[in-house]
C-alpha cells in the first residue's frame, strides 16, 4: 500500500482498493466531454456484446462469479475511463490540507482550508 506525506508529518494511505472518506477524483472540465465520450463508447460496446449473446462476465471478465462481474461492471463501464481523466485528491485528517495530484502522476500540490468545518469536505 502506497503513503503519501502531508506537509504536517501525517501519512496518508493511498490503497485505491477501498473507499475511503479522505479520497476523492477531481475530474477537470476541460476532460468531461472526453471522460463522457469514453463511457458512451463502453457502453455501447456493453449493448453490441449483449446484443451478439456474450454474457456479462463474458464482457467484464471471463470466468468470473457474478458478484465479480457485478463489482467489475462498473469500473469496466466508467470507472476505468474516469480513472484516465481524473486526478486523486486527499485529505488529511490531521491538518485538513488537500493534496490535489497535477497532471503529472504521483505528483501533488496542497491547500489548506480557511476554516476547521472544512477539514472533512470529502466526506460530506
Ligand atoms: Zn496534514
Amino acid at each position: 500500500m502506497g503513503r503519501l506525506t502531508c506537509r504536517c508529518g501525517h501519512l496518508i494511505p493511498t490503497n485505491h482498493d477501498s473507499l475511503e472518506s479522505y479520497r476523492g477524483d477531481l475530474l477537470p472540465q476541460i476532460h468531461g466531454d472526453k471522460w463522457a465520450e469514453k463511457e458512451l463508447e463502453q457502453l455501447k460496446a456493453l449493448v453490441a456484446a449483449i446484443e451478439s449473446g456474450q454474457s456479462l462476465a463474458d464482457f467484464t471478465a471471463p470466468g468470473s462469479s457474478e458478484l465479480v462481474v457485478d463489482a467489475l461492471l462498473p469500473w469496466k463501464i466508467s470507472g476505468d475511463s474516469l480513472a484516465e481523466f481524473s486526478r486523486s485528491v486527499y485529505q488529511c485528517d490531521v491538518c485538513g490540507r488537500l493534496l490535489v495530484e497535477t497532471n503529472r502522476s504521483n505528483e501533488f500540490r496542497t491547500f489548506l482550508p480557511e476554516s476547521d468545518d472544512s477539514h472533512h469536505i470529502l466526506d460530506a
